[in-house]
């Protein structure tokens, strides 16, 4: 097993119960990867996810399986803002993936003009479902609801969760909801509504869920009970791997010398994972490569009570590309996690900055961040005066972009893969980027290593 993340931790720990031998190398001097919970003015916060979504089973079931089941806790308060020139305005709660449900409602929320608000109804209209190929979700957004509705929803939505430009990304990889609707109505709002008839927002479980002692204590879990059966190694990293003979593969370790394996899963982000693979598949090294990543940094921020208060009814704020912000969101972090408020009052607030190919303002220095951070989160909300305290941390090329035709490339690298039998990709670069897509890219992986074993011993 080569990483150490949630995928890599998953694929060990599956393999272990099948009852194989199972050596896993993380780079990093600790296992998680992306997960990283610390300490900041006595409350935990998390540098990297802060909750999973519970309505897909894998995380939920994880936890659950890993006693951690009481421990789940959603949120106080669901919904977001967006910055609009006129000021902060709350999306609609059953807006997906700010695809509005209803026009009507959009320009009563005061983010859509009226003209905006007509054209977005242009897709009640929509004479057919989507078919063909994949195509950016910027586009697809434009010729169903027009550039209002990409402008002022979509694209501060993608730029606060995926670090996503809307011109770039694929609709089927990065918003398979959308394009799952999109190909079964003729038209999205009718398809949204018809769904939300099916399981209104509010009434079912909630959306997102955290662990009560912060996201690690997931990876600390999988680490104990996997450290008791393999063998572990932190701060060794996988350098290449090479073929070895009949079916097994050698795995360089820099500085340790190499494993003999009979399979590898390779649990990295893609571009190391193209490194790995550069000698023993050329192709499927190529494939991976090509897949691009966002650098993105969280900030979290402790104000004092004196300093304000944040906007009511929401959990956090996008800012669409059109303001030219330095963030792309933030998160009432106290708010909507009241068991992680540090004492009398005082705010946590944790801003996100970085946005797919305006990477400049990702490499200011901590302190410039922090400036121009607090000095926009007081413009947006009135919040005055500097932080008691703040923690930056800097993610390196952390959020894969999924290109349109995504799939399909990761299609063409697992049929590359074939010709390497013993070989398996799991992690975020592939077929799904949040923590359960993750968790089931590890199971997935898992499944084809003892596959593959055990069509092996049976010849
Ligand atoms: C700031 C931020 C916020 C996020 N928020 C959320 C959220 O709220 N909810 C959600 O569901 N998802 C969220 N995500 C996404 C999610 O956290 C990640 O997609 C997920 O954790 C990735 O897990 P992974 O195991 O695939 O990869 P990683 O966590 O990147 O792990 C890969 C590991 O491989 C190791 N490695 C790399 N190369 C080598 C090598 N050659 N040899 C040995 N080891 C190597 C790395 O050191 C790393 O530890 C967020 C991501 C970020 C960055």
């Amino acid at each position: 097993m080569i990483g150490g993340g949630i995928s890599g931790l998953v694929a060990a720990d599956r393999l272990t119960q099948e009852g194989l031998r199972v050596t896993l190398v993380e780079a990093d001097d600790r296992l998680g990867g992306k997960i990283l919970s610390e300490s900041l003015d006595g409350v935990t916060v998390e540098a990297g996810p802060d909750s999973f979504l519970a309505r897909e089973p894998w995380a939920v079931d994880l936890c659950t399986e890993l006693g951690l089941a009481d421990e789940l806790v959603a949120p106080a308060i669901f919904g977001a803002h967006v910055w609009t020139p006129a000021g902060l305005r709350k999306i609609p709660a059953d807006f997906t993936f700010g695809m509005p449900s209803s026009p009507i409602r959009a320009l009563r929320s005061g983010i859509l003009s009226v003209k905006g608000a007509s054209r977005a109804a242009a897709d009640l209209l929509s004479p057919r479902p989507l078919s063909g190929v994949d195509l950016s979700i910027g586009s697809f957004v434009k010729r169903r609801f027009g550039q209002e509705v990409l402008d002022r929803l979509v694209d501060p939505l993608l730029a606060g969760t995926r670090a996503g430009r809307a011109e770039d990304l694929s609709l089927a990889a990065a918003a398979p909801q959308i394009d799952a609707l999109a190909r079964s109505n003729r038209s999205v709002i009718l398809g949204l509504r018809s769904a939300r008839r099916h399981g209104a927002p509010g009434t079912g479980p909630p959306p997102f869920l955290t662990i009560r002692g912060g996201m690690q204590v997931l990876v600390e879990r999988l680490a104990t009970r996997l450290r008791d059966r393999a063998d572990v190694r932190t701060s060794t990293l996988a350098e290449r791997l090479q073929r070895s003979g009949e079916g097994s593969h050698l795995v360089h370790l820099r500085g340790q010398g190499a494993l003999r394996v009979d399979a590898v899963v390779i649990a990295t982000p893609a571009y190391s994972a193209a490194t790995l693979l550069e000698e023993v598949n050329p192709e499927a090294a190529r494939g991976v490569g090509e897949i691009e990543y966002a650098t993105v940094v969280t900030i979290t921020l402790v104000y004092p009570s004196s300093a304000g208060a944040v906007p009511a009814g929401g959990s956090g704020l996008l800012i669409p590309s059109s303001q030219s912000k330095t963030l792309a969101a933030c998160s009432w972090y106290s708010t909507k996690w009241p068991h992680r408020a540090p004492g009398e009052g005082r705010l946590l607030i944790r801003c996100f900055v970085g946005r797919a190919s305006t990477d400049a303002v990702t490499q200011l220095d901590d302190r410039e961040l922090v400036n121009r951070v607090t000095r926009e989160l007081g413009e947006a909300t009135g919040i005055q005066g500097a932080p008691d305290d703040a923690r930056v941390t800097r993610w390196e090329r952390a959020l894969p972009q999924y290109a349109v035709g995504h799939l399909d490339q990761v299609d063409r690298i697992e049929r590359a893969l074939e010709r390497t039998p013993g070989i398996a990709l799991a992690g975020a670069g592939y077929r799904g980027s949040g923590l359960p897509d993750c968790i089931k890219s590890g199971h997935a992986a898992a499944q084809s290593i003892v596959t593959r074993l055990d069509l092996r011993s049976a010849q």
